[in-house]
């Protein structure tokens, strides 16, 4: 991302981001460069706890900084799941967190005294993933966590459907014959490739010892289960952007979100099976965002300084 040299106040500026994920709840002290000060997580609880949860991690993470620090704290961005109206701050419906009409941003801005702006956890990820890669006019990005998402961008703006919910790459269905998701269909890309699928999947295949896909991604080599998770994970995602492209050509692919961090171990065996795979449809670039796991943090964060006017 590029910033003005000529701007040294506003670079002063710091944002207290949240990123509400299906595990945990991180929240992040972002200043210039979108370097975290201070950074905390808690796991993720269903309900109105979530928002105490939110309000307390925030609590916590402004107590921790300095007088001086704390005055420059503009704002706080959260980065939150499901269907949200981000004009009103509301929850309108989030699924897996079990809240429908609850309002989000009005409850934080009066427990930590600061404006909060709220927008949906995929669109302020992709949003930093795209801005970071340098605007590229027309790209998929892919956001893959817990959940599987990926906005398109064409002519320099996201896809994002009369709804606002284009977007939803871990819904498509790739294999129907596949586990039951989540959504109650049967093998959606989530279903392969989602953080937390690929860990049961490992499990039921009989492996142990994994808590994260960091782990599984670390056994790749000199575990055949973890190697067959992995490769069922790359196809279904390889299957997934090849569907994307098919209807949208993107002129590049560009991954970011937690999974993303297995680096080398996602990026070529990605880019060979969609080749494999691709049939008639075109195989455009595809790269790494360097955001990673914080695409979302940072997503909120950015969020959170262009509510309160304060220029990066
Ligand atoms: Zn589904």
């Amino acid at each position: 991302m590029s910033e003005s040299p000529t701007q040294p106040a506003a670079e002063r500026a710091l944002a207290l981001a949240f990123d509400v994920g299906g595990t945990s709840v991180r929240g992040a002290v972002v200043g210039a460069g979108d370097v975290s000060l201070a950074e905390s997580r808690v796991a993720t609880r269903t309900g109105p706890a979530v928002l105490d949860d939110i309000a307390q991690l925030g609590e916590q993470l402004l107590a921790g900084l300095s007088p001086a620090a704390r005055s420059q704290v503009a704002g706080v961005g959260v980065a939150f799941p499901g269907l949200v109206d981000t004009e009103s701050g509301i929850s309108l419906k989030a699924v897996n967190l079990g809240l429908v009409d609850t309002p989000v941003a009005a409850p934080l801005a009066e427990r930590l005294g600061l404006p909060v702006s709220v927008s949906h956890d995929t669109a302020a990820a992709a949003g930093a993933i795209w801005a970071d890669a340098g605007s590229p006019a027309s790209a998929l990005v892919a956001v893959l966590g817990t959940g599987v998402a990926a906005v398109t961008y064409v002519d320099g703006r996201p896809i994002v459907g009369v709804s606002g919910q284009a977007g939803e790459l871990g819904h498509l269905v790739v294999d129907p014959a596949g586990p039951l998701c989540t959504c109650g269909l049967h093998g959606c890309v989530e279903t392969r490739a989602g953080a937390r699928s690929m860990l049961r999947r490992y499990a039921s295949l009989g492996g142990s010892g994994v808590a994260g896909v960091a782990e599984l991604v670390a056994r790749v080599e000199h575990d055949p289960r973890a190697a067959r998770v992995w490769s069922e994970a790359i196809t279904v995602l390889a299957d997934g952007f090849l569907a994307v492209g098919a209807l949208l050509a993107p002129g590049e692919i560009i991954l970011g979100g937690g999974v993303a961090e297995a680096r080398g171990y996602l990026l070529e065996p990605l880019r060979v099976r969609m080749r494999e795979r691709a049939g008639v449809t075109a195989v455009p670039p595809v790269r790494l965002s360097a955001l990673g796991g914080r695409a979302g943090l940072v997503g909120a964060a950015r969020l959170a300084l262009a509510s309160t006017g304060t220029s990066r």
